[in-house]
């Protein structure tokens, strides 16, 4: 099949490896560079949602970021870089007895739904912490994984050429259209199109499915000058800090449904000064970066994954908002499922249809 991907970012670059390595043969139209939306950032935690209360997106959640592993491992082999990928764990501080109780009854839940691979337990408060932080201990779960985004998305876009993926930058798509695409490079047939610019991508398909508010969330990052190798991720509060493999540590981040511009600001500075308040290690640590990206959203928080209506073959894999690199390998192959009309599963919530419904 010949299939036309827009936008490579981690969805789209994803969506043609999977198909690449089905034999198909792909070309990916990037507006800009690889990487340059919200994939290109710093932070890349790979964290599951809670054990309990289980249901069809966290069942899909936990076999992605179970497969992940091997997934990273193949496209690392295959480009011969680092996606900086590596399952180092969380941890999340416990601060109120309510959250404890919550904590003991999933640590319970986590033994069967989790199929014994992976545990959530209670621990002491390890040394990482601040005392005030955790009064009550921590969670500490061993499936959570980190990866380094922009690096991943680098090496994914390699692994992507040496399979025979052909990736056009700077070839903004202006238009979609049944079987087709269309810019300044003229229009371009295909078996195939799948939609994947990230935020923007919402408004070329506005005609199939209507325009939203906030189709793009604000997200602001830090990476710094630490060596905090060997240590778990932190969640708290809403922060994250996440130790990287190359001796920096990222901290993140703002969500902002309401923004001007796309850089980072004086918000930033709040998030830096709540992690150096948790991890006390990172009190005198450099700035190396202060980066800002936009995540897209969907109608609702979930995925948008499926065919656009009044279309023939044009499909969409949209609205990676702020768990992108988790799913990513396991959209792009229902992405090369569905668009040969292969059988593939994916969460209702996670269907156009839905979408559009409402949710
Ligand atoms: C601060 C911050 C922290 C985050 N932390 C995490 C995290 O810890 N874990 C996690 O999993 N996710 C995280 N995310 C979310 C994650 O970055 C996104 O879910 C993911 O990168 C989205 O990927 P995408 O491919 O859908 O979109 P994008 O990466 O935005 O890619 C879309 C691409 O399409 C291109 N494009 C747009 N319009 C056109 C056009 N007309 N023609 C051709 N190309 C076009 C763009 O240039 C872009 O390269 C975070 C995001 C931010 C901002």
């Amino acid at each position: 099949m010949r299939i036309s991907v827009v936008g490579a970012g981690i969805w789209g670059l994803a969506s043609a490896y999977a198909c690449t390595l089905r034999g198909d043969e792909v070309t990916v139209f990037e507006a800009g560079t690889i990487g340059c939306g919200a994939s290109g950032g710093i932070v890349g935690a790979l964290a599951p949602l809670v054990p309990d209360q289980w249901n069809p997106k966290k069942q899909f959640q936990f076999d992605s970021l179970h497969s992940a592993a091997n997934f990273w491992a193949e496209v690392d082999k295959t480009s011969g870089q680092r996606s900086g990928y590596g399952r180092i764990g969380r941890v999340q501080p416990l601060q109120r007895e309510r959250a404890k109780e919550l904590a003991v009854a999933r640590a319970e839940e986590s033994r069967t739904l989790w199929q014994g691979k992976y545990q959530w337990t209670l621990q002491p408060r390890p040394d990482l912490i601040a005392p005030e932080t955790a009064p009550l201990g921590v969670i500490h779960d061993t499936l959570s994984a980190r990866i380094f985004p922009a690096q991943a998305a680098r090496s994914l876009a390699k692994a992507c050429v040496a399979r025979g993926v052909s990736i056009l930058e700077h070839h903004p798509v202006e238009s979609i259209s049944s079987g087709g695409i269309s810019g300044a490079f003229g229009r371009v047939n295909s078996d195939a199109v799948i939609l994947s610019a990230g935020y923007e991508g919402f408004r070329m398909m506005a005609p199939y499915v209507p325009l939203h508010e906030n189709t793009g969330v604000k997200g602001q990052a830090a990476l710094l000058d630490a060596d905090l190798a060997g240590q778990p991720q932190v969640y708290a509060g809403g922060v994250y800090v996440i130790p990287h493999a190359n001796g920096t540590v990222a901290i993140g981040s703002t969500s902002e449904t309401s923004w001007d511009y796309p850089e980072p600001d004086e918000k930033l500075d709040a998030v830096i000064a709540q992690a150096r308040a948790i991890v006390p290690a990172l009190a005198g640590a450099p700035v190396l970066q202060r980066w800002a990206g936009i995540r897209p959203k969907a109608r609702r928080r979930d995925p948008m994954v499926g065919k656009l209506p009044e279309l023939d073959h044009v499909f969409t894999v949209s609205g990676a908002f702020k768990i992108g690199f988790g799913l990513a390998h396991s959209l792009g192959e229902v992405m090369a499922r569905m668009i040969r009309d292969e059988p593939y599963s994916i969460p209702e919530s996670f269907t156009v249809e839905w979408h559009m419904a409402g949710g």
